[in-house]
């Protein structure tokens, strides 16, 4: 670990360690519920020390952690595979295109990277008990890493959250609370709860170790990429922490003189929870009024992180840009049938967006872009089956499966590894026939 400061986003003063937990005390009174967080803290290392300790021969990246090393949980998270993808940017005109799966995180999403850290700080408090507020991937990351920290975790969700998160938390041992309305009243009753009742918040940005952890991803990326900075990151946003933690990573690098440059961020966020991209286009925040989209990681009409998200797009010269729940079940279908990854619908949104500037002039053919997966499809199989008619089993014979694929249109490929390797076609069939059934 190496020292640092708490700096407020907002005011800019700046906190030793353990002088504050939160927010910025002095803006967090301007904070009431309904309104995106104010005086959220960021971590400030002393960056000559880092400059001087940090060997890409031998890195140690304990140097970039605000927690030191002996207090974090007994479980692996991160290091998730990141790679080049043979044709999916192709096919929408980009050349060189790849992809950080981290659905593949111990609960499948990279919020274990926020939970991770706040569970060591927790262990470092002494703090039995850790409370969050969830649309469900934070909560089911907490409760995962809780289980392996020996602590209790307390989560609230709003009572849509889809049931495989539900099902994760519960056999994980964490104590449920499904509530009432939106996240965003989880989010209320769960800093009412903490302060009131104690235990640490884990609240996604209200504590600021979430986008430290969070930020683990952007170091993850420069040392996969042969210490390199991509040109541009395509990032799913709901509440804004993920971004702010990718921005947070390259930032911290730039400042300890490791890299010139910071990717530019893309934030793609769903048409009907668009909060975030409204605030970056047009100056004004104005809540979601109504957030309803299948992409329920990123559906929030309050974005807790509004402001530093705002500030992450601008400041490393990206943009915004929103899809429709339609574009991201289509892009869901393409990822997985082009790359083999099943995201969830969150995810697929930046293949969606990736799709839609095609032709934007917005990003060019030949830079380096990454899709950054935040969370694995199997946690919400129900959104993904909405366009897709399961086939029916046929007869165990040759005729029943000659029979079977000539339905399908696929008669002449007919040895049987031909078969199997064109089910996902076959899915892809069904699913198209049935949208066009739709229409
Ligand atoms: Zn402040």
């Amino acid at each position: 670990m190496t020292a640092f400061v708490y700096q407020c986003s907002n005011c800019g003063r700046r906190y030793r360690r353990d002088e504050v937990r939160y927010l910025c005390p002095l803006c967090a009174r301007d904070y009431r519920p309904g309104i995106p967080l104010l005086g959220v803290l960021s971590a400030q290392f002393d960056y000559a020390a880092i400059r001087k300790q940090f060997s890409k021969a031998n890195p140690d990246w304990s140097l970039f952690s605000a927690v030191e090393e002996k207090f974090f949980p007994p479980v692996p998270v991160g290091n998730t595979p990141f790679f080049q993808t043979a044709t999916l940017g192709k096919q929408f005109g980009f050349e060189n295109v790849w992809i950080k799966n981290d659905g593949l995180n111990p609960s499948a999403s990279l919020k274990d990277r926020a939970s991770f850290l706040v569970v060591a700080e927790a262990n470092r408090l002494k703090e039995k008990t850790v409370v969050t507020a969830s649309t469900g991937n934070a909560a089911s990351a907490l409760a995962a890493v809780c289980a392996a920290a020996q602590k209790r975790a307390l989560i609230f969700v709003p009572e849509t959250a889809p049931k495989p998160k539900l099902v994760q938390m519960i056999l994980y041992g964490a104590t449920v609370v499904p509530v009432r309305g939106t996240y965003d009243a989880a989010f209320r009753l769960s800093l009412e709860y903490t302060a009131q009742r104690g235990g640490l918040n884990r609240n996604t940005a209200y504590h600021p170790l979430t986008i430290e952890g969070k930020k683990t991803v952007g170091l993850e990326i420069w040392r996969q990429n042969n210490w390199r900075v991509p040109d541009a990151i395509l990032v799913p946003v709901g509440d804004g922490v993920i971004i702010s933690g990718v921005h947070k990573a390259f930032c911290d690098l730039k400042a300890a003189g490791l890299i010139s440059r910071t990717p530019r961020l893309v934030c793609v966020q769903a048409e009907r929870s668009n909060a975030i991209h409204e605030y970056i286009e047009s100056g004004i925040y104005r809540d979601a009024a109504d957030p309803n989209t299948i992409a329920d990681s990123i559906s929030v009409s309050v974005p807790s992180n509004a402001h530093l998200a705002r500030k992450a797009v601008l400041e490393s010269g990206g943009f915004s840009i929103t899809v429709s729940d339609d574009e991201i079940l289509q892009a869901q279908g393409m990822l997985a049938a082009d790359t083999g990854i099943f995201a969830e619908p969150a995810s697929s949104a930046v293949v969606a967006a990736l799709k839609k500037l095609r032709g934007s002039g917005r990003l060019d053919r030949e830079e380096q872009i990454v899709l950054l997966i935040t969370g694995h499809g199997l946690k919400d199989v129900e959104t993904a089956m909405r366009d897709i008619q399961l086939p029916e089993a046929v007869e165990p014979t040759l005729a029943g499966v000659e029979e079977h694929l000539e339905h399908l249109g696929l008669r002449r490929q007919s040895a049987a590894t031909t078969a199997l390797s064109k089910s996902g076609v076959a899915l892809r069939l069904s699913r198209q026939s049935k949208k066009k059934g739709a229409r």
